[in-house]
């Protein structure tokens, strides 16, 4: 859950500052991309962890309400639902804390007992706000089933060959793939050199996201850029979400991964051109009807 509060400024060390603007937003990282993906229209199932609180009532109905199958959330009462505590000052800068709470007390054998899951899903969409350890096992599983295994590494944290090795695709943005790989990513070219370095320690296919500039996959084929569409954005926030959970759904639908590359990298600018990261995700209406109006 995402708490969002705007003040003035933010407050020194051992200050109070008072605000009447608090507001509260389903997230994280693996619920926005499942929402990206049921929006669409994907049948999505997802595993995660919650705390025995208010909170998961809340998260819960919210998955549900955008048609994610919601059985496999796990409930560990010892710990709380992972809470994002977001200020805002006047200038619009941020100042995040996250605090992760049952996200990371999901273990590979609560995974490994959920094996039946990957037996039915065409594509398995991992990413690392649970323990990497977890998202290991899951890929294992994901790989031994026969799904397509999609990893977007964010939060950027040391992965093991014997992870990659595993991973189809893998997603990183310029800032995770210079954290993955030690390479400034300056331009195309040095995300290229990045992601060679990736798909060196065992990714079969690795796609750069650059902001604006769209997204660059890299595999052993060669390199191939994707422009984003030139849109006016409002707010980007959720925007490589959107990517990853209209990849996964591409993908499962049975497109090549170039065409799934094009198809993401459009519904991502839709969600930049509207406020919220849940909020902003496209049903696959309102992503038609957005192309429409821009081809006038
Ligand atoms: P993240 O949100 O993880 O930081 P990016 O900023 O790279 O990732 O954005 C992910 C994708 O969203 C990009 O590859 C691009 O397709 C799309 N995108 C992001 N910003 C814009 C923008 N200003 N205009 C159009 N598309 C954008």
């Amino acid at each position: 859950m995402d708490m969002v509060v705007s003040c003035a400024r933010f407050p020194a060390p051992g200050e109070t500052v008072l605000t009447d603007d608090l507001m509260t937003f389903p997230g994280g990282k693996g619920a926005n991309q499942a929402v990206a993906a049921a929006r669409l229209g994907g049948r999505v199932r997802f595993l995660g962890k919650m705390g025995d609180d208010v909170f998961r009532g809340q998260l819960l109905e919210s998955l549900q309400a955008d048609g994610v199958d919601t059985e496999h959330v796990l409930v560990d009462a010892e710990s709380s639902t992972g809470v994002a505590l977001i200020t805002v000052d006047g200038e619009g800068e941020n100042q995040i804390i996250v605090a992760s709470g049952s996200n990371m007390r999901l273990t590979p054998e609560e995974v490994e007992a959920e094996r039946a899951l990957f037996d039915e899903a065409d594509v398995v969409l991992l990413q690392l706000e649970v323990p990497v350890e977890t998202v290991e096992r899951a890929a294992t599983l994901a790989k031994a089933a026969g799904a397509t295994v999609i990893l977007n590494p964010a939060p950027a944290c040391e992965l093991s060959e014997a992870l990659l090795r595993q991973v189809d695709i893998l997603t990183p943005n310029e800032s995770e793939a210079a954290r993955l790989t030690g390479v400034r990513i300056t331009d195309r070219a040095a995300a290229e050199v990045a992601a060679r370095r990736l798909l060196a320690k065992g990714a079969r296919h690795v796609i750069v996201t650059l902001g604006a500039d769209g997204a660059l996959l890299v595999s052993a084929e060669g390199a191939r850029h994707v422009p984003a569409r030139e849109v006016h954005a409002v707010d980007t926030t959720a925007a490589g979400d959107a990517f990853n959970g209209a990849l996964a759904f591409a993908l499962a639908g049975g497109q090549a991964l170039g065409e799934a590359l094009a198809f993401a990298t459009e519904a991502a600018a839709y969600a930049v051109t509207h406020r919220g990261a849940q909020a902003s995700m496209p049903t696959m209406d309102a992503l038609t009807s957005a192309e429409t109006a821009e081809a006038r």
